[in-house]
């Protein structure tokens, strides 16, 4: 039976392009993702056109029961779980900290930090209980060094979180043959931007990368399947930049 890989997040952006490389390299696939139904069927008629079985698993990360359902479909349709993309994330609108509400620090926490931890907590369970191991690859942010200042520094905080939470997670896990990493990418261009009501953003602040150029969700897509990969099998723990050098 091929390799299992659940990517939150798979339906735009930096999981889309893990899908379709996963796709590619034998993964049977997962693919979680909120509300665009188009994009998710043209993700995974790629990736089913590639020799993968696609499961979509639509549901909202910051909900524990959609977290439930998607891991009840994976054990429905697969019973096994090799591989998970920590991937799901969101940023808001530019705003400095004495802007920011409760609201806004909870869709923000409870997406990035709260369901991230719930998703890798269901996927541990069934690696151990596998019996074979696996890979967690968590999605940070070069925000987690920066800060965000002026931009979205509770974006930052909450990918801070993330790399701390990579760390711990992975010594617990080790000894399972459970390897857990993080990747924070930079400036990449996905629609995450105009989500955040910033359309432009990845190319208005290319000049200040030391590549002088954005980043493509295909560069970012590359680093995560390495690190799944058993390349990387003596890599654990590690959070790993793909930043033009920011
Ligand atoms: P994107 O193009 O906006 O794609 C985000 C994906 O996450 C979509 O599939 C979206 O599904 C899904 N999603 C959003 N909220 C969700 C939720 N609550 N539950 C389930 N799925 C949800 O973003 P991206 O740029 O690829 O970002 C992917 C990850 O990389 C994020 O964690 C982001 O913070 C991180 N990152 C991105 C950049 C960058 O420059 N792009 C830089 C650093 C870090 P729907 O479309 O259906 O809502």
């Amino acid at each position: 039976m091929k390799p299992v890989m659940l990517i939150t997040g798979g339906s735009a952006g930096i999981g889309a392009a893990c899908a379709r490389i996963a796709a590619a390299r034998g993964y049977d696939l997962a693919l979680n993702y909120r509300s665009d139904d188009a994009s998710a069927e043209a993700v995974a008629e790629a990736c089913r056109a590639a020799g993968a079985a696609v499961l979509l698993c639509k549901g909202d990360v910051a909900d524990p029961q959609a977290i439930a359902d998607i891991y009840d479909q994976i054990d429905a349709q697969y019973g096994r779980l090799d591989a998970l993309v920590n991937n799901a994330g969101v940023v808001d609108q530019t705003a400095k900290v004495t802007d920011v509400t409760h609201a806004r620090l909870r869709r923000m926490f409870d997406i990035n930090v709260i369901g991230a931890i719930l998703v890798a907590k269901e996927a541990v369970l069934r690696m151990q209980a596998g019996g074979r191991g696996g890979v967690i690859v968590n999605i940070s942010s070069a925000a987690a060094r920066l800060g965000s200042g002026n931009q979205y520094v509770d974006y930052a905080a909450s990918k801070a979180a993330i790399d701390t939470f990579t760390k711990g997670l992975s010594d617990e896990v080790a000894a399972d043959n459970i390897r857990v990493m993080a990747i924070r990418p930079g400036l990449i261009e996905t629609e995450l931007h105009a989500k955040g009501g910033e359309p432009g953003r990845a190319d208005k602040l290319a000049h200040m990368v030391p590549m002088k150029r954005k980043g493509s969700a295909e560069e970012v897509a590359q680093a995560i399947m390495w690190l799944c990969s058993e390349e990387a099998s003596y890599v654990t723990g590690s959070t790993l930049d793909v930043t033009g050098g920011r």
